[in-house]
């Protein structure tokens, strides 16, 4: 009797599907499980598709995610909104670009419903200047300027504070082929005070025609060449940096000005111009303000600076050199070392579980790739700086790493952003087996609770699926151990089976990530 050899639905090969799963072939060759629209939407948001995976590129990825934005849209288009500004609102994705675009989308619905509240929604996902001239640059593609939308771009003037509208007249001019003249032009709200009636005629005229301090000064700011005089005006009119003339962004008093009040995210922007301009030295009491700003994850939280948006800045920051153009500076190494701590601050807050973790990353040939938002990290190197979010929260956790082998993964809570995506950067690549965690765990009978793989989904090398691999530990360990993937890449795959309620799939880079998990592994 050989049946059993050639078909054990304990044992399938990654090449083919399990009997009766519902499994679907992923991009590799492999078979996977699809996740429901809803949570491909949620990776949407979260990833983007800018760069493409190692399998898809970017334009294909972008068409997929967009056609299932249109199906989920065509099933509850209210529902789509109130995610898409819930995830943007958070701060939970790298970049707003996917909601921007997303939210586009439904304004696009032929579903009223679905157009009343995109367009309501417009102001909590298009928050600055830039987000709405991103938005004006994929509607005039999408849909032209109807009545409804060029009435709602027309509130986002009106509901802005005119102080607050003023700032953002300031700091974005103009960005995608878009001004705020173009848009006012374009959509000429009715003014809802003397104040925006004021605000709009100088955006869209450059004329002052009535009383207001802020904008004279902002005028005589533009035109003066005296340092200690645009000190005065910085201070009093709380003006930022793109107000200020060319020629005086080489002074450090002016720099040292602008350091007072700026926001958290221009602060961390700004840190390699700030040590250049030496206002930013290695005893100096606006580098102890920094640590002390960068050490207060309320703030950080509060700003919505995302954890990954931290990691790529402390990478530019300590290279001591620009990617583009000559700008070289000498890092403070506190700064570097408080941009670390920060990093880890920026994800939401989390007790630790008491559970036992293995966090499996995915270091095959595919995760090399870019993803999106994180310019410059491989997704691999993304994945290990996420998982020292969970090494340095909870007390029993083993980091590895695996392709086609398993390899113990040297990353302590101690050890810093750097020198984890140095770690994982080094590792040699092959194919990809995403069961080899629970295989290795089963053989060494190591207790886990937990496993966390971050992968691609991309698997395809393996005797036996992860699922399965997942039942055979359970059953050899007797632990109702869990699975969560954490997808690095906008697919629609998964290797964990749906109707498992001990597998979870998370987004990699969401910032409410290691809550996901830790409220999971508490279930
Ligand atoms: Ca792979």
């Amino acid at each position: 009797m050989k049946y059993a050899k050639l078909f054990n639905v304990k044992q399938t090969p990654q090449s083919e599907p399990i009997p009766n799963s519902g499994q679907m072939p992923n991009s590799a060759g492999g078979y996977v499980w699809t996740i429901d629209p809803w949570k491909q939407l949620d990776r949407f948001l979260i990833l983007g598709t800018e760069g493409g995976t190692y399998y898809v590129d970017e334009r294909k990825l972008t068409v997929d995610g967009a056609t299932n934005v249109l199906a989920c849209i065509g099933r509850d288009g209210p529902r789509v909104v109130s995610r898409i500004a819930e995830i943007s609102e958070a701060g939970r994705a790298p970049k707003n670009d996917p909601a921007i675009f997303a939210l586009a989308l439904c304004t696009a619905s032929p579903n009223e419903a679905t157009r009343k509240a995109a367009f309501e929604a417009l102001p909590s996902v298009c928050r600055t200047g830039t987000h709405l001239f991103q938005f004006a640059a994929v509607v005039k593609e999408l849909r032209g300027w109807g009545r409804g939308i060029r009435s709602a771009v027309g509130g986002w003037y009106n509901g802005k504070e005119p102080n607050d509208l003023a700032y953002q007249a300031i700091k974005y001019r103009q960005r995608e082929g878009w001004s705020h003249r173009d848009l006012l032009r374009l959509t000429h709200p009715k003014p809802r005070t003397e104040h925006h009636r004021v605000l709009f005629k100088w955006i869209v005229d450059n004329e002052l025609t009535g009383n207001s301090s802020r904008l004279a000064a902002i005028e005589e700011l533009a035109a003066t060449t005296d340092a200690r005089r645009a000190i005065e005006l910085i201070r009093e009119f709380d003006l930022p940096r793109e107000a200020i003339p060319t020629k005086l962004l080489r002074s450090t008093e002016v720099w040292a000005a602008l350091f007072e009040r700026m926001p958290m995210t221009a602060l961390i922007r700004n840190l390699a111009t700030l040590t250049k301009r030496r206002v930013l030295t290695p005893y100096g009491e606006a580098t102890r303000r920094t640590i002390e700003a960068l050490s207060d994850g309320d703030r950080i939280r509060r700003a919505r600076v995302h954890p990954i948006a931290i990691a790529i800045a402390r990478a530019q920051y300590s290279a001591g050199r620009g990617l583009l153009g000559k700008a070289k500076w000498r890092p403070v190494p506190r700064i570097t070392d408080a941009l670390d701590e920060a990093f880890g601050l920026a994800f939401a807050n989390v007790e630790p579980t008491g559970k036992r973790f293995l966090l499996a990353i995915d270091v095959s040939g595919s995760m090399s790739g870019s993803p999106a938002g994180a310019s410059g990290l491989m997704a691999s190197s993304a994945a290990a700086a996420m998982s020292l979010v969970t090494l340095r929260t909870e007390h029993t956790v083993t980091p590895m790493a695996f392709a086609d082998s398993f390899r113990a993964l040297d990353l302590t809570p101690k050890t810093s952003l750097a020198e984890a995506i140095a770690r994982t950067e080094g590792l040699s690549f092959g194919a990809t087996d995403c069961a080899l965690p629970m295989l290795w765990a089963t053989e060494m009978a190591i207790p886990v609770d937990v496993f966390v793989i971050y992968t691609d989904n991309e698997t395809w090398f393996g005797e036996i699926h992860p699922a399965q691999a997942l039942a055979r530990y359970r059953e050899k360990m007797g632990i109702a151990a869990k699975l969560v993937v954490m997808a690095m890449t906008p697919t629609e795959f998964t290797i964990a089976d749906p109707s498992d309620p001990g597998m979870l799939d998370v987004v990699g880079f969401d910032a409410s990530s290691p809550q996901a998990l830790s409220e999971f592994a508490l279930m």
